[in-house]
């Protein structure tokens, strides 16, 4: 069964709670779950939910929430994943598995040879459809947090937060490879993975990476297509953290 997440933090156990509309017609129409039953529930923020439904029509689903925990399913490790825009399809496959894998938030940006360039009208539209990919998928698999998928930046509006390290996969790079960047790194609380395009990174937009502090990292001798890139490098990471 999918995990539901309320539309707000809800409060300790005895409380009401009502889930979203979208999910009341699928609790009742799909599902079909009558009341007295025990549903798992998260509110997007780290916390789960037992709840017992009480009211269950399409139009409203309410329960009354028989306990507040933390929600165990969630890396302590929050990988903001930064994604060069990929053609159509590829980016949601990247959205998708990063959040079944357990990425926190991704931020996706033009870079100089990334292949789509969409208007600003459209990009709005674009960051709602990859919200919703986000979205979907932390329900399939069952997450604490819905991971944010922030707006389309430029390769200068990224954020580079202070003491928070960041890796950029470039098959470039010679000397260093990921294990052996991540086996001289405390685990960290949060971390940037900068991810290229299909036609990969300039060198000067490595440069400039690394300016910012960020330590390119080698996946080996193999080229990963864009969109194999970023979730293996994630799972990789959260794999030598215990994570998975
Ligand atoms: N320059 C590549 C080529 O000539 O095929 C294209 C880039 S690759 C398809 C897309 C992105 O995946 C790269 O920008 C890099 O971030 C990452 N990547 C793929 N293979 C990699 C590897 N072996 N080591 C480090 N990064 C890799």
């Amino acid at each position: 069964m999918p995990k539901f997440f309320l539309p707000a933090t809800a409060g300790a156990a005895g409380e009401t709670v009502h889930f979203t509309q979208e999910d009341a017609w699928h609790i009742a129409r799909v599902l079909r779950l009558a009341p007295g039953t025990e549903v798992r529930a998260g509110d997007g923020r780290g916390y789960a939910y037992r709840v017992l439904l009480r009211t269950v029509t399409p139009q409203l689903v309410a329960g009354e929430i028989l306990a507040k925990e933390a929600d165990e399913s969630e890396p302590a490790l929050r990988i903001h994943l930064y994604q060069s825009l990929l053609k159509g399809e590829k980016m949601d496959w990247v959205l998708q598995k990063g959040t079944e894998i357990g990425v926190f938030s991704f931020q996706p940006f033009l870079s100089s040879r990334s292949v789509a360039r969409p208007e600003p009208a459209q990009a709005g539209k674009k960051q709602q459809r990859w919200s919703r990919i986000a979205l979907e998928a932390a329900k399939q698999s069952e997450r604490g947090v819905i991971p944010t998928v922030h707006p389309l930046a430029t390769i200068d509006s990224l954020p580079w937060p202070a003491g928070v390290p960041a890796l950029v996969a470039w098959e470039g790079e010679q000397e260093k490879s990921l294990r052996q960047v991540l086996a001289a790194m405390p685990k960290p609380e949060e971390l940037i993975l900068v991810v290229g395009p299909e036609g990969g990174f300039a060198r000067e937009e490595v440069e400039f990476f690394v300016d910012r502090g960020a330590l390119p990292v080698s996946l080996g001798p193999r080229i990963l297509r864009a969109e194999t890139a970023g979730p293996v490098t994630a799972a990789l990471i959260l794999y030598h953290y215990g994570e998975m």
